[in-house]
């Protein structure tokens, strides 16, 4: 982009207009100006298509569209590409920092289950995340239990986030956790009518429990669901994740050695159809003392 402002300069300055010299050859300042016009355009076109990549890698799979309203998802089931999505849940805070450091250090990406209020009050994290290739995506406002909720109480906490995290990622969330994992057809039914599709899990790592890194680890390398299509659930923020942060370098490298890559929940329900995962299957009494 530097280059092509630092092109256009130097053609403005050699347009004999400016110059006052009657004598230049109009030709070349007609070539100029078609190579200055084409670089620009070519650049218009590169960044409308890098958005249109951009808009695509949060775009929720071709295939999520056959969910049915009032369900959600929990796993790819492609095992092309032997890809796995791990998730993150109540951040952003001040270890999402750690989180994005080290997916970017072993070149993987993640989905953020960010909660509206932390969002308020960890600014750039968000911006931060979404430029390292990484999805932000939709955990309610307070971390509240949805089923619960009448319409407004809805609309304020899934509404609410949404708009936060529109306004910090320049783009509207495609995908919503429910708090706990608790929801109900209801519930699902006002996530999908604001464009965004239920998504729980296939691995706990129980990492809200603060176990010791080598267990949390354990948890999701040990676990007879690891297999292409997982999505694994960690937690990077509301209070002090560095148990997760110290067990991640052990997921990655253990994800490598198994080969698989953490990608985006999108770019893993883009491969697919979907594991659905319906109202019952996850329920606050599965994580009584637990923070999911
Ligand atoms: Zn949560």
């Amino acid at each position: 982009m530097l280059g092509l402002v630092v092109f256009g300069a130097f053609a403005y300055v050699l347009r004999p207009s400016d110059s006052g010299s009657a004598s230049a050859p109009v030709s070349t300042d007609s070539a100029i100006d078609i190579a200055a016009k084409k670089a620009a355009a070519n650049a218009a076109a590169g960044a409308e298509a890098a958005n249109a990549i951009e808009q695509r890698a949060w775009a929720i799979g071709q295939y999520a569209t056959a969910v049915p309203p009032t369900d959600g998802v929990n796993a790819g089931t492609s095992t092309t590409g032997n890809l796995v999505a791990l998730t993150f849940d109540d951040g952003p805070g001040k270890d999402t920092w750690d989180v994005l450091a080290l997916l970017k250090r072993y070149k993987m990406k993640a989905t953020f289950f960010v909660i509206g209020q932390n969002v308020v009050n960890n600014p750039g994290v968000i911006e931060a995340a979404v430029a390292d290739g990484h999805v932000v995506a939709d955990h309610s406002m307070t971390h509240a239990s949805l089923p619960s909720l009448d319409k407004a109480g809805l609309k304020s906490e899934i509404v609410g986030t949404k708009e936060l995290i529109t306004k910090a990622a320049g783009r509207p969330p495609t995908l919503m956790r429910p708090p706990f994992g608790d929801f109900t057809g209801k519930t699902n039914a006002y996530s999908r009518a604001q464009g965004m599709l239920p998504v729980l899990w296939t691995i706990d790592s129980d990492d809200w429990a603060l176990q010791d890194p080598g267990t949390i680890a354990a948890n999701v390398l040990n676990s007879p669901a690891l297999k292409p299509g997982a999505i694994i659930l960690l937690h990077d923020g509301s209070m002090n994740r560095q148990m997760t942060v110290n067990a991640l370098p052990m997921i990655l490298d253990g994800l490598k050695a198994r080969g698989l890559r953490s990608v985006t929940v999108p770019e893993l329900l883009r491969l697919g159809p979907p594991s659905i995962a319906r109202p019952g299957d996850y329920t606050l009494s599965d994580y009584a003392t637990g923070s999911n």
